[in-house]
């Protein structure tokens, strides 16, 4: 499997929208928001991938993740052992089948 460190991927700079794609501010929750403070906030941010779901945005087959488009807020309490683990390239779930298919008992109606 391709991996990417995150630190490599970090190199471009990992930001979501402060405004999502309904138009609502990610950090006051209010739809259109202008907020110098929001902005100042969202400047100064720092992003990384998700360290729970990779960035894929599900944590399994029923479980969304609640990170912003796969990515979190970085803290100073991130470990910088985080920062340089691979990245996969997809979900390694996706290799497996979603569901089995139990074939029905024979010789009976
Ligand atoms: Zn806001
Ligand atoms: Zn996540």
């Amino acid at each position: 499997m391709t991996t990417q460190t995150l630190a490599s991927a970090m190199a471009a700079t990992l930001r979501p929208l402060r405004l999502n794609f309904a138009q609502v501010c990610i950090w006051c929750g209010y739809r259109w928001c202008t907020s110098p403070r929001c902005v100042g906030l969202h400047e100064k941010s720092v992003w990384i991938v998700c360290i729970d779901c990779d960035g894929f945005g599900v944590l399994g087959p029923l479980d969304a993740c609640h990170c912003v488009h796969g990515l979190m807020e970085a803290t100073p309490a991130v470990d910088s052992a985080e920062l340089r683990r691979p990245l996969p390239v997809y979900r390694p779930e996706d290799d497996e089948p979603e569901f089995m298919v139990t074939p029905r008992s024979a010789g009976r109606p």
